[in-house]
């Protein structure tokens, strides 16, 4: 009675990967909906030197905005657009929001770095080069030297010529500055580092994290300070979570950091209302004075 045949069997596979493909069509179709409607919102993390205690930028990071599942974090909705116009349209919309907000707070009085995530085909997308160009013309109180493309240091590795030819463009024609991020996750060889056109090397997060109790970490970290200086590189540290961990990159040499021990990603009014609280990080600044004597 139950016995099901060859035939339908293979009928309800299919069907099971209609509805997965469905599936993967609303959801398509919702983030579509959420850029129109605008669901899409970008948080700020700001970006300090731990050795003056200067706030020296904000890294815009994306996130959905949903009615009913609230907020949604870029690896949860970024992948599913992976490869279609969208994730362009996306990434255009970025660049716009995050130059505009840098704008906002020129005016204010706040002039510093923005550093936006630039995904790897929307770095070789051909309409890049004008889109950057013409919001940059759009907000001219912005200069173009405070505006810090992240890209992943995986993916430059993908075509390592084809995307250094489009970085050098960024950087010699519209004065953009360029960052490697996640660094040490993708295996650049010296090699690579020695002739890429970066200007910042950002430590990944995995090597911050196991810093004071992995040997290896320390190793590797200490290892990328030495080439950034060596190379003539800014290097920043991502995934700051405590103070120890400032306390040992900044007696390693690395000045400039970002992570929830500076502050978490926030909204704009809430990244307004940091700026305006501000108050560094003591120990860092002692740390660093006594460094000097
Ligand atoms: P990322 O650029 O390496 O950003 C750092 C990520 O680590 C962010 O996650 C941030 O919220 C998180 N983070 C910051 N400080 C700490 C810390 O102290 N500890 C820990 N454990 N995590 C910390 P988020 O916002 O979920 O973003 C994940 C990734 O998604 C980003 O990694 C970036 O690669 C990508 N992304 C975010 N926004 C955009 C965007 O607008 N466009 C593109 N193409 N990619 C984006
Ligand atoms: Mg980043
Ligand atoms: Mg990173
Ligand atoms: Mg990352």
């Amino acid at each position: 009675q139950a016995k099901v045949s060859g035939r339908q069997r293979h009928h309800m596979f299919d069907t099971r990967q209609d509805e997965q493909m469905s599936e993967q069509q609303n959801q398509f179709k919702s983030i579509q909906d959420a850029l129109i409607s605008e669901q899409l919102v970008l948080f700020y993390q700001p970006k300090v030197n731990m050795r003056s205690g200067e706030i020296i930028g904000a890294e815009a990071l994306i996130r959905w905005q949903h009615p009913e599942r609230g907020l949604i974090t870029p690896g949860h909705f970024l992948p599913i657009v992976e490869g279609s116009s969208l994730e362009i349209n996306i990434g255009n919309w970025v660049i716009e929001r995050a130059i505009k907000q840098l704008s906002d707070w020129i005016e204010h009085g706040w002039t510093m770095e923005m550093s936006i995530n630039i995904s790897s085909r929307h770095l070789q997308w051909h309409g890049l080069f004008d889109h950057l160009d013409r919001v940059l013309a759009k907000y001219p109180n912005v200069p173009s030297y405070l505006i810090q493309l992240e890209v992943l240091e995986s993916s430059v590795l993908t075509d390592l010529n084809n995307i250094s030819s489009i970085i050098k463009t960024c950087r010699h024609t519209l004065g953009l500055k360029i960052s490697l991020d996640d660094f040490g996750t993708g295996y650049s060889s010296l090699t690579h580092l020695r002739h890429l056109p970066v200007d910042t090397v950002k430590i990944d997060q995995s090597f911050v994290r196991d810093l004071i109790d992995d040997p290896n970490d320390y190793t590797i970290i200490d290892g990328v300070i030495g080439l950034t200086d060596a190379f003539h590189h800014q290097v920043i540290a991502e995934g700051v979570e405590t103070t120890e961990h400032g306390m040992m990159l900044l007696a390693m040499g690395c000045d400039l950091a970002q992570g929830y021990a500076i502050a978490y990603p926030m909204s704009a009014d809430d990244c307004n209302q940091w700026f305006t609280n501000y108050q560094p990080n003591m120990q860092w600044i002692e740390l660093a004075n006594r460094q000097l004597n």
